[in-house]
This record gives structure tokens, sequence and C-alpha cells, in this order.
């Protein structure tokens, strides 16, 4: 992907890696910046975390513009609830209610529609939250490719987040924050990941590009509030989450790397990854690491808890093929990865997910 164009926004910049970072930092913060003020907004926009909080509420907002709007294992009204959903959960809040805004193009059938809303209804089922407000609009045929969604969500502080929060000071008396934040992560927390690195980012290329990589490679959409929320409240210990969307893993752990002022240090023989996933992705020269998924996690835990997580994790459907894929370390400031060949390379964070319009 190209970020030669130095004048005007171009794909890149809506592909969650280095160059949507600086169109952030550099454009939306300057507008809007505010730091935290206890008690009124004590995660701000500048925090840049997965959602903001207002008060006791998490605050979240989220758009789609997924390229096509189905594809293998969802479709883009799933991908907008559940995108809204997790990013709320991961803050350790429960999500409340969904606001949703549509953008629909002149030309779009009725069936298609209809298709999106029934799994939207689907995804709000599962995660336990309704829609309760929201807009429509319609636009000139053009480039939308059918839609673009945007929900919004409101998230609160639950029993599970406390119980999480003390079980955490339990382990390290300092800690003052009162929400799981990717600021939060100390030298030695272990990172756990939730399950398979690539299926989402793939299972779209495959319906952008009309090529079937393999028949397992179905997109991972799906609400893990309620995974989440007995992570916190039968276990506890964990200080940081992100789901690893636009730019994948290798972006989260940077972000992790630059909130917590930390290195990372993660194992590549440990890291799940589909074998129809990995050669896919060898055959595409793409960095499974770099791709986007839509149901999985990342945890930084104290490391007195990551077993009990990595446990209850592998007992649900959601993550099963969850690993502890690394560690927090304060031996260098960034991300690195012990090779499978014995070698260490670094993790740099990628200028933008490899495949386009994939959320
Ligand atoms: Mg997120």
């Amino acid at each position: 992907m190209s970020s030669e164009d130095k004048k005007h926004i171009t794909l890149v910049h809506g592909a969650g890696g280095k160059a949507m970072h600086e169109l952030v930092k550099r454009y939306i913060l300057k507008y809007f910046s505010t730091r935290a003020v206890e008690p009124v907004v004590p995660v701000p926009l500048e925090a840049l975390d997965d959602a903001a909080v207002v008060g006791d509420t998490v605050f979240k907002s989220d758009s789609h513009a997924v390229k096509p709007i189905f594809f293998p294992g969802g479709d883009i009204g799933r991908l907008a609830v559940c995108g809204t959903v997790n990013d709320i959960a991961v803050l350790g809040a429960e999500p409340v209610a969904l606001a949703c805004g549509f953008i629909l193009e002149e030309g779009l059938p009725f069936s298609d529609f209809e298709k999106i809303l029934s799994s939207m209804k689907k995804a709000c089922e599962e995660a336990e939250v309704n829609v309760v407000t929201g807009d429509t609009k319609v636009v000139e045929k053009g480039a939308l490719g059918g839609c673009v969604i945007n929900v919004s969500g409101m998230g609160k502080r639950t029993e599970a987040l406390e119980h999480n929060l003390a079980v955490v000071r339990k382990y390290r008396p300092s800690f003052k924050a009162r929400w799981v934040l990717d600021s939060n992560l100390r030298a030695g927390d272990k990172i756990i990941l939730s399950g398979t690195l690539g299926d989402h980012g793939l299972a779209v290329l495959s319906a952008q590009e009309g090529i079937t990589f393999g028949s397992s490679i179905v997109s991972d959409v799906k609400p893990l509030n309620h995974m989440i929320k007995r992570l916190l409240g039968e276990v506890g210990g964990i200080l940081a989450m992100k789901d690893p969307t636009r730019g994948g893993l290798a972006d989260a752990l940077n972000e992790w790397n630059q909130k917590s002022h930390i290195g990372i240090l993660i194992y590549e023989n440990r890291i799940p990854i589909k074998p129809d996933v990995r050669a896919a992705c060898e055959m595409l020269g793409i960095d499974p690491l770099e791709v986007g998924n839509e149901g999985k996690i990342i945890i930084g835990a104290v490391p007195e808890k990551a077993e009990q997580i990595l446990e209850t994790l592998k007992s649900t459907e959601e993550g099963k093929d969850a690993e502890i894929i690394g560690e927090a370390t304060d031996e260098f400031d960034a991300v690195a990865m012990q090779t499978v060949v014995g070698g260490k390379r670094i993790i740099a964070q990628p200028l933008g997910d490899p495949i386009p319009r994939i959320c």
C-alpha cells in the first residue's frame, strides 16, 4: 500500500496501522484533544484506547465500510455490532445500549438490507444488547459498495470488573487504574492471545478477489463480551485487553508498547494460526501478524493469574485455541518476536493492514 501522496487522504489512512494513527494524532487530536479530568473524563480521546470513559460510562463509536458487505462467516451488520460491543468490553465494561447510523447507497436491494438487519439483530441477541436509537441516510450510487454502518455504544461498570481489579491489587498493591487500559502493563506481565490470527482478513480478501483459500477460512466476527465478563469475574488479574482488528496483532502490541512504555517479547511457536491461513498468507506474501481479526482479544495479565486465565479461555468456544504468547519486559523498548529458528526479530508497527477495507 502506498502512502506517498502527502496531500490527500488515501486508503492506507483507513487501514489501522501507522498511517491511520498519524492521521488521528495530526488532525483529529489537534482539534479535539482533551486530557484526563477525574472524575468527569477519566479516559479521554487522547488516551486513544479502544473506547473513552465519561464519568462511569464507557463510550464508543465505530464505522464500518467493509467491502464486500457479505463475506464468508459474516457481513457488515454483524461486524458493526460486534466491533462496538468488543471495543466496550475490552475496557472491562458491559455494553448496555447501541446507536446505529446507516448510510445506504441508492440501488441497495431491500433483500440485502433485510439480511443485514437480521444479522445485526442476531449479533445483538448474542451480546444481549439492543439498538435504541439511530439514523438513516441515502446517497447516490457510487463507491460505498452498498452501505456504510456506524454503531456507537455505551457500557457500564460491573461486579466482574471490580473483582478483576481487586485481584490485580492483590498482586500489585500500587495499582490505581479503575479500568482495563492499554497503559496498564508492567514488566513481567503475561500476554495471552484468545485464538487463531488472520481468519477475518483472509475471509474478506477471498470475497474481494473471488478466490477460495481453503474451506476453513471464515471470518471470526463474534461478540466477546460474555467471554470477557467471565474472565474478569471468575479469574481476574487482567490489566489490559485489546481486539487486534485492522493492523492485527503487530499493531495492537505496538500500541501497548507505546502506551505502557514497556517492551513486549512474543514467541513465534506459540502463536496460533490455522494451516489454511498460514498457507494463504505465504502464497500472497502477507504477514498474518498484520492481518485484522474480529473475534479475538489479546490480554495482558499479572503473571500469577495467566495460567488460570488460559484455562478459562480454553473452556469457552471463542477461546479454545488460546495461548500465552509472551510477556512484557523492561530489557528493551520495542515489540520483538523469538522466531522458530532461534533468532529475534522486531515486530514493527505496520503502515496499514495489508488487506484494504476489511471492517
Ligand atoms: Mg479495538
